[in-house]
């Protein structure tokens, strides 16, 4: 140990990082942990936690409409003051950020809020100039937003910025097809923003199911949202008024308030010294590791977005906690990456786990599907006119449930409870046999015809 000032050396206080370094120094390893923004990374301080209340947020405003026809008084017009929603969002990522950095405080793991680069397979050189020696080094450093590199692209902002507007746009254009620009222009356009969304190609949330993403295009346009298709950014010129011309292929020029570029995210291993260290890199700047989260060199590890393998929360946290049991807590672990539910925080919803209808008829050859296409109870009093979509894919062959998709009211929160099922490869018959729980939606999942 003496060789080493530390057993382990963590570069990103991320989900992926603070998971490692806690259970590595609550199994009894000397952890030291480097932070270059603020402790608890993409997630906590830029990512889902300040999106998911920026939905929660945005949904007021149907909320509030619906709500006259259930009796309430609401008075019109009802104002939204963006500046309060920034600033009370902008304290609770405070709020978590202190609670992070205790966390790790009160496991005796060292933080240290500087940037840091490998220097050698055991030694890592701090922003301050001061080297440390590792025996292991964990590489945490996440992704960051991509920008295309169009004349005038430094006028545009991306999900780093978009929480720290100091106004609210009245037009925005959103760059992508994701599901972070899918997210933000359901939230800008809930807030009264004009909302563009403008995609290289005609397909948008690529890899989700096809009837669901349609869904969601359909009611995103209803809901006076525009889409773009084929369009390329040519550039952006800042007028002398403020606004931002957007030119772009196959569409005429546009003239908006702010650009948002969700163009795609790129793993964090710029200038970090991997490759001078004998780490390898992917041709998308992933750092390359074994299934135990293990680089080309021996001490140096790597977990989370900056691997490129699934960028979700909590697949990152899931790393973070099978390298650490692995290495010191004499419990070898490794992620299972079938079957991760995610979601898509779009106003409706949508959220989905297992294969889409595509690739079970791809991949299995015979498959049956089960739809419910329904407006949701309180929809229909409210009248909206938009309906939910529940998608069930099963084996043709066995029964088996292999996909779960939906769009609607609480998707997310009803998926997360059926991807048990999914993951533990129930039949179509299992969920028949389950009894409705009623009135509710889910119950659409046990009564699939
Ligand atoms: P990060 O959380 O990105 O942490 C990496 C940390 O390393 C950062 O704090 C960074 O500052 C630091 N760092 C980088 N380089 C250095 C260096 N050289 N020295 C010191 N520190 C360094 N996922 C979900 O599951 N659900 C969602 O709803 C969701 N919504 C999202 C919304 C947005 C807008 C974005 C951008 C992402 C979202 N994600 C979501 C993805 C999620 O945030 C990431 O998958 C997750 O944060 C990855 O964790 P990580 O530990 O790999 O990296």
């Amino acid at each position: 140990m003496a060789e080493y000032d530390y057993d382990l050396f963590v570069i990103g206080a991320g989900s992926g990082g603070v998971r490692a370094a806690r259970v590595s120094a609550a199994h009894g390893a000397k952890v030291a942990i480097a932070e270059e923004y603020r402790v608890g990374g993409t997630c906590v301080i830029r990512g889902c936690v300040p999106k998911k209340l920026l939905v929660y947020g945005a949904h007021f405003a149907e909320d509030l409409k619906d709500a006259r026809r259930f009796g309430w008084n609401v008075p019109e017009p009802c104002e939204f003051d963006w500046a309060t929603l920034r600033d009370n969002v902008l304290s609770e990522v405070d709020r978590l950020n202190k609670a992070y950095s205790q966390t790790l405080d009160s496991h005796g793991v060292e933080m240290i809020l500087e940037r840091a680069t490998v220097s050698g397979p055991n030694e890592v050189t701090l922003a301050s100039g001061r080297t440390v020696r590792a025996e292991r080094i964990l590489i945490a450093t996440g992704a960051r937003p991509s920008v295309p590199p169009c004349p005038g692209h430094e006028h545009g902002i991306t999900s780093n910025e978009v929480f720290h507007l100091d106004r609210l746009p009245k037009r925005i254009l959103i760059a992508g097809a994701g599901y972070i620009a899918n997210e933000f222009a359901g939230i800008f356009n809930q807030f009264g923003t004009k909302v563009t969304l403008i995609n290289r190609s005609d397909v948008i949330l690529r890899g989700y199911d096809e009837s669901i993403r349609d869904r969601l295009l359909q009611i995103s346009m209803t809901k006076g949202i525009d889409f773009r298709f084929h369009a390329e950014f040519r550039g952006i010129e800042k007028m002398d008024d403020g606004c931002l011309r957007v030119s772009m292929t196959n569409h005429e020029d546009m003239v908006v308030d702010c650009v948002l570029f969700a163009t795609g995210r790129v793993p964090n291993t710029e200038g970090l010294g991997l490759a001078e260290a004998g780490v390898e890199i992917d041709a998308k700047g992933a750092v390359k590791v074994d299934a135990d989260n293990r680089s080309a060199v021996e001490s140096i590890y790597a977990v989370g977005d900056v691997t490129n393998r699934v960028q979700l929360t909590p697949v990152a946290i899931r790393e973070g906690q099978a390298f650490a049991d692995t290495i010191y807590g004499g419990k070898p672990t490794r992620v299972d990456y079938d079957c991760i539910p995610a979601a898509v925080f779009s106003h409706p919803p949508m959220a989905g786990v297992g294969m889409t209808e595509g690739e079970a008829k791809n991949r299995l050859g015979s498959v049956k599907v089960y739809t419910s296409d329904f407006r949701a109870m309180k929809d229909v009093l409210a009248d909206r006119h938009e309906r939910a979509l529940y998608k069930m894919v099963c084996d043709a062959t066995n029964d088996r449930v292999v996909g779960l998709h939906m769009i609607g009211p609480d998707a997310p929160e009803i998926l997360q409870a059926a991807a048990v099922a999914v993951k533990a490869g129930l039949t179509k018959a299992d969920f028949d046999n389950t009894v409705a729980l009623h009135p509710s939606m889910a119950e659409e999942l046990v009564l699939l015809k």
